[in-house]
């Protein structure tokens, strides 16, 4: 039996880890569950699972919560903040921390699992981004084993050889990184202009939390995406090629020396990923209908284009440079996108806060944890400037 703090739960990754477990109630159990403000989300959630701790990250809404549990004479006790998250992702415990946090806001409590040696499931890149040499470091040096849950990285996860003495000699060519363009991919650049936030949701394979469906939109989240493969599989983004696959059925791709290609396919549902991480080495049912070659019928694939999508430039170009330039881009983009969803920024300016916030914080690679905090608030302080110079 496996003791789970999946934080996040009440998100896009958070339910879908959720799912996972109700089919498979003989090996996990859930310890612990969080949420940032959505206090009923998070009561419903404790009534079905009865975890011992609750967090809200939000401090009034884990007053909220408290009363509302407490009336209820739930056995749940509720923790609030930061620091409440950073308690049950260390917790002793706990056996796995699933890091389903959106953004910068889940860094702490999936440095906190890696450093007390837990299984981590990390659907959070952002933390990695930002703190990548930090966080590998948080991964060794405590001893945890970190399993992507991002559905590509997880593919790549599975392509790879078995782990062991790393990829060194291993034959390993290139990583070749599946991104289904998003909803954009047939759109010129002037026609974006104009488009509204749930223009761009309306992601066309899959279903998630706005701030990644956005990424998604612009190709940011390929661009993380590239950054996050380096640091995961210890390769330089010169070994990593982005491929645009439309079906999102292959989830990415290993080409070996030999000439060999290796695909995980799958329907586009995060509960294979979640499942397999989940199990890893074992397999487990992640309730997801079995894949369908004959009705999904043609796999199609393009080379990006980096000129309809300069996010996917900026993250290539962020992996390349290294030093500031990934935690900057990280924290830019959050920033732009929270503006572009609140309708203070067009989609197209995306971009251009991220540049020139990546422009702005150039420098050395930051080596602790308060440099990386310092990192991200100048580069979120910088990003807001050039978001409010840009008429709207
Ligand atoms: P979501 O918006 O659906 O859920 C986010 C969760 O984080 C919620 O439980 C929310 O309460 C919590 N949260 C939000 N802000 C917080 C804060 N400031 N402090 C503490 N908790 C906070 O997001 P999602 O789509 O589930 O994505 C979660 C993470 O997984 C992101 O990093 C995303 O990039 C990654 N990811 C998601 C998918 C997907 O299919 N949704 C796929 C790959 C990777
Ligand atoms: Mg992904």
């Amino acid at each position: 039996m496996k003791r789970l703090a999946v934080c996040g739960s009440t998100g896009s990754i958070g339910t879908s880890t959720l799912d996972v477990v109700l089919r498979n109630r003989s090996r996990y159990e859930i310890f612990a569950l969080t949420a940032h403000s959505n206090v009923d989300g998070l009561a419903a959630q404790c009534r079905v699972w009865r975890p011992r701790f609750a967090v809200m990250s939000d401090e009034p809404a884990a007053s909220r919560l408290h009363e509302v549990l407490s009336a209820e004479a739930s056995g749940t006790r509720v923790l609030a903040g930061a620091s409440g998250l950073v308690q049950v992702a260390a917790h002793p415990d706990v056996d796995y921390v699933v890091a389903a946090i959106v953004g910068a806001a889940g860094l702490m409590p999936s440095l906190a699992a890696a450093r007390s040696g837990k299984r981590v499931l990390l659907a959070n890149k952002e933390a990695l981004v930002m703190s990548g040499r930090l966080f590998m470091d948080a991964v060794r040096e405590g001893g945890a084993e970190l399993l992507p849950i991002d559905s590509e990285h997880n593919a790549i996860f599975q392509c790879l050889p078995a782990r062991g003495s790393g990829n060194a000699g291993r034959g390993v060519r290139r990583i070749l990184l599946t991104g289904s363009g998003g909803p954009f991919r047939m759109r010129t650049p002037e026609s974006l202009h104009g488009v509204t936030p749930d223009e761009a949701c309306a992601h066309p394979n899959w279903s998630m939390g706005r701030k990644i469906s956005i990424d998604s939109a612009t190709m940011m989240n390929k661009g993380l995406e590239v950054i996050e493969a380096c640091w995961l599989f210890d390769v330089g983004p010169g070994s990593v090629d982005v491929v645009v696959h439309p079906q999102s059925v292959i989830h990415s791709m290993v080409e070996y020396e030999d000439g060999s290609v290796l695909a995980q396919l799958g329907n586009p549902d995060m509960r294979i990923p979640i499942a397999h991480a989940l199990a890893w080495p074992d397999r487990i049912v992640s309730g997801v209908v079995p894949l369908d070659l004959v009705s999904t019928s043609r796999l199609d694939f393009e080379a990006p284009d980096f000129g309809r999508f300069p996010c996917l430039r900026l993250g290539f170009e962020a992996a390349r440079a290294g030093g500031a330039a990934p935690a900057a881009l990280n924290a830019a983009n959050e920033v732009a996108v929270d503006a572009f969803l609140n309708r203070r920024l067009r989609f197209t300016h995306i971009a251009r806060v991220a540049e020139a916030t990546v422009a702005a914080c150039a420098g050395g690679e930051p080596r602790t944890l308060d440099e990386v905090l310092e990192l991200d608030a100048l580069a979120r302080v910088r990003a807001a400037e050039f978001a409010a110079a840009i008429p709207h």
